[in-house]
């Protein structure tokens, strides 16, 4: 018996949008880095893309490239990593990001003193003002990284979008380009990993401003969801629909818009506002805020509207809906990033390989 809520994984598209985006990524030469922290680094959805082509995967915490221990791929820890957790870096991760020369200096001390090696991966704000050390420093700092004993400096990266929102431009990434050959002519390396950014880059490459020379780009997004945010579309070729998240109906009644009584606070503190609509049809749904954020939801249906939840329970509109729904009907959903992030941490919801 198929249980509920559930969140379907489509692996026929989701290993087609993973050859698409290494296909996209090789007109220039790129690695396409896939990121697992969306899934939790999920071994069995890395296997699958790995089995589609890809050689290195990346993740922000170290708890889920402990998880993909067994998957054979190049690992690369893509949050600056913390000093209590140097000991599982080096362990488990290839290579990490980094931005810190104290944290780095850390790494080279544990790897001189296990007798081990690890790469890293200067991280440069270019603008979006997350993490990264800014362009002035850059070289001085890559200068001292490169020297450390037991670490290799192989490159360096960038990040856009994340945080203040900024869109790679064909300028911001020449002057990146020209910092790599700069730090590699004046210290006499050659970098293998010059990772530009995220999904957010791939629109560089077909309309053809991504310079040349970035060795790998960081996708998580366009992988599994079959979008990008300059655009905010389905990239032509890819599925928008590898994941869909599916409840059951546990309640059907006609019920008015608004409360009876004196109104309060709802379950998350918040005064509820209700627009006076006559009786409404209503359901509700075996899913709540535990499991998902409601913001990025989109029902199977454009006349189901979502009025809210509570920790468990869902409620929607169906008044102006044709179709007919009963209890123990189920309601689909496609999600946003932040629901489907939300939903893979829900350990109610199950997870079914379709
Ligand atoms: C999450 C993350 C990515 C991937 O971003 P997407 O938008 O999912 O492609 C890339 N780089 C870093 C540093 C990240 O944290």
């Amino acid at each position: 018996m198929d249980r509920y809520p559930c969140l379907t994984i489509d692996t026929v598209k989701l290993a087609h949008n993973t050859k698409e985006v290494i296909k996209l990524c090789e007109r220039k030469n790129i690695t396409a880095m896939a990121v697992t922290k969306l899934f939790q680094g999920n071994p069995k959805i890395t296997q699958l893309m790995v089995d589609a082509g890809i050689k290195c995967i990346g993740d922000a915490r170290i708890q889920n490239l402990i998880r993909l221990k067994d998957i054979k791929a190049e690992k690369v820890l893509i949050r600056l990593p913390m000093l209590n957790e140097i000991d599982l870096l080096v362990e488990y991760a290839d290579i990490s990001l980094n931005s810190e020369i104290e944290t780095v200096r850390a790494i080279s001390e544990y790897c001189t003193e296990h007798n081990k090696t690890h790469k890293v991966v200067l991280m440069v704000d270019m603008g979006d003002r997350r993490e990264g050390v800014n362009e002035e420093d850059l070289l001085e700092t890559a200068k001292v990284m490169a020297e450390f004993e037991g670490v290799e400096l192989v490159g360096i990266g960038v990040n856009y979008g994340c945080f203040g929102g900024v869109i790679p431009s064909k300028e911001s990434m020449t002057d990146f380009m020209n910092y790599a050959k700069e730090i590699q002519e004046s210290l006499n390396l050659k970098f293998t990993h010059i990772t530009g950014g995220s999904s957010l880059h791939l629109h560089m490459i077909w309309e053809d401003i991504l310079p040349e020379g970035v060795t790998h780009l960081r996708i998580g997004q366009s992988i599994n969801l079959g979008v990008e945010d300059k655009y905010g579309k389905v990239i032509d070729g890819l599925y928008g629909d590898v994941y869909r998240l599916h409840a059951q109906v546990i309640e059907k009644k006609t019920k008015p818009s608004v409360p009876k009584g004196q109104i309060g606070i709802d379950a998350f503190g918040k005064v509820p506002v209700f627009e006076d609509k006559g009786n409404i049809d209503r359901l509700i749904l075996g899913i709540g805020r535990q499991d998902v954020i409601l913001d990025g939801l989109i029902p199977e249906n454009d006349n189901i509207k979502i009025i809210g939840a509570s920790s468990d329970h869902m409620i929607l509109d169906i008044t102006d809906c044709k179709k007919e729904y009963h209890i123990g009907d189920i309601i689909s959903f496609d999600m946003n990033y932040s629901s489907l992030l939300s939903v893979f941490n829900s350990e109610y919801v199950y997870k079914k390989y379709i």
